[in-house]
Parts: C-alpha cells; structure tokens; sequence
C-alpha cells in the first residue's frame, strides 16, 4: 500500500502526464482535500500507509483534475480577496489578476476625497468577489452588484450568504434597473476576443462563455458599459475595469471625454483602466 507521500508523487506524475499547469500544487491540494487532512500532515503523515478506498478516491479526484476540469471547481472553493468563494461552473473562476483590481478599488475608495458610506457597483458580478471582496474591507459601503447570467447570481448570493456579507444583487444587463449616481463602478466585464475561443486553455472552457468573450476585438461590452457608466457616476466618482493587455490602450484612446489613467498587473502587463470624468 503508498505512503501519502508516495500517493502524491503518484498524483504528481498523472498530473504532469495530462499536462495540469501546476502539478505539485494541484496534486497536494487534490490529495489532501479527497483524505480530508489539514496540510501538516504532508509533514507528519508522510510515511503512513493509505488504505485502497483512500487511495481510490485520492485516484478518482486526479484523474478529474487530469480531465482538466478547475482545480477550483473539484475542491468547490477558492479563498479570494480576503473572502472564501464556491466555485462551480455557474460563475467564472475567480483570477488572482482580479485580486489587484480589488486593491485598487479599495485604494480608492481611501483617498481623502473619497466621500463617507460610498455608493459602490461591481457590473458583473460572477461568484460575487469584487463586491464581497468590497463589503468584507469596507462594512460601511452600500454595495450593489449586478450580473446578466440568473446562474452566476444565484452563487454570488450563496457566497454573500456564506461570508455573512449585504450586498444588493440586482439580475439585468449593465446598468439596467439601477440608479445612480455610484461613487466607484468597478467591473472585470468579459474582454476576450472571441477567436481566443479556438485557444483557450481546458479549464477556461469550464468558464461560461459569456464570461470571457465580447466581440471581434473583445471591446464590444467594456465599450457600451463606458458610455453608460458617465450618467451613473457620482462627480468626482471613478471607473475601474480590468481589460485584456492587447485591448486596454485601445479603449483608453477612445475615452477622449475621460481623464484616464491605465495600470499594470503584478506581472507588469496593462491591465487596469481607471477614469474619472
Ligand atoms: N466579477 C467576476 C470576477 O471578477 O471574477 C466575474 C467576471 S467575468 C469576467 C464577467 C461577468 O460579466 C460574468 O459573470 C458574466 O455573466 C457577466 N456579464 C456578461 N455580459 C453581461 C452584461 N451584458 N451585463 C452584465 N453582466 C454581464
Ligand atoms: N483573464 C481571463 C482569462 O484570461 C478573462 C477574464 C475576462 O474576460 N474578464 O481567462
């Protein structure tokens, strides 16, 4: 019978066969999440002997991981932002690029001129994570969030649930049903191109596709949501959005009536858009 250590090099080696990104970190994960173990025992348990039904279901959650689903969706959660997500195939995975729009969101919603209870919107709204990521740092902001897919709201409002977090989810394409005026309108809004879809990774083809793709230059939804977002904008309100590093810029040039700033991801890529009228 394997040892749990020799469990996970086994998991390492189908994982690495599949081609899983990141096999070690994957195959520790998977392993202990399907033996229900805290991770000190990769430490402390390393050389105990696994019975065959442990062994069977360590194996069976492998191979799903080998099919490519999500590792986020086999373990059903992802910690975010400071908030713990369900993730399934209802909402777009959460991506740690997102994490750093939720700083900067934050960061605004710090600045000195930044006013008291700040009205916030977050336009799609997936799993919830900007808004939750919102409400949890800033318990005074009256968060409202909306998102165009009935799927992804229904979890974004199990993950308010979840974290003990108000937030008002509203079901409607961009601004519909809402009424301004929004001290911060933050969205990570889908900005793919739609030909990524012949090149997209495996696991991104378990994100609903009205998640990631907007058209031929995938500008289509980030453009009507920044003609719209003037008349929901308090003044001296701001606009964040996360765009794709081959389309930010293009967006930028377009909003001549915008004073707009674009900023980078942690790995230095264009990535951020934040505009004031
Ligand atoms: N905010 C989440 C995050 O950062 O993890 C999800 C972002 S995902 C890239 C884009 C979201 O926009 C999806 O949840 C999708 O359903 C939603 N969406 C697509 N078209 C929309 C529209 N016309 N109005 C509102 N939301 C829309
Ligand atoms: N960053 C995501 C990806 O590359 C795309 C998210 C989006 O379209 N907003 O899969």
């Amino acid at each position: 019978m394997p040892t749990l250590r020799q469990l996970v090099l086994e998991a390492v080696r189908v994982l690495e066969a599949a081609e899983v990104p990141s096999p070690e970190v994957d195959a520790r994960e998977l392993v202990l999440f399907a033996l229900g173990l805290g991770r000190t025992a990769l430490l402390t348990r390393a050389h105990e002997e696994m019975t065959p039904p442990d062994t069977a279901r360590v194996m069976a959650l492998v191979q799903r991981r080998a099919a490519r689903i999500p590792l986020q969706h086999l373990l059903g959660e992802v910690e975010w932002g400071g908030v713990r997500l369900k993730s399934d195939a209802r909402a777009l995975v959460p991506r740690p690029e997102t994490e750093v729009l939720l700083e900067l969101a934050l960061a605004s919603l710090a600045t000195t001129h930044a006013p008291p209870l700040p009205r916030v919107l977050d336009i799609g709204t997936g799993t919830g994570a900007i808004a939750l990521g919102i409400k949890r740092a800033r318990p005074d902001a009256e968060v409202w969030a909306t998102d165009l897919s009935a799927a992804a709201l229904e979890l974004a409002r199990e993950n308010a649930e979840w974290n003990g977090l108000t937030v008002n989810f509203v079901q409607g394409s961009l601004f519909d049903a809402l009424a301004g005026p929004f001290d911060l309108i933050v969205s990570n809004p889908p900005y793919l191109p739609e030909s990524d879809r012949l090149s997209a990774q495996p696991e991104v083809r378990h994100d609903p596709a009205l998640a990631l793709y907007s058209g031929p230059d995938g500008l289509d939804l980030p453009r009507q949501l920044v003609r719209q977002a003037a008349s929901f904008l308090s003044p001296g309100g701001t606009l964040l959005l996360e765009l794709d590093p081959r389309n930010v810029t293009i967006l930028a040039q377009e909003m001549t009536d915008w004073h707009v700033e674009v900023l980078p991801d942690l790995t230095g890529r264009r990535r951020f858009l934040r505009a004031r009228r």
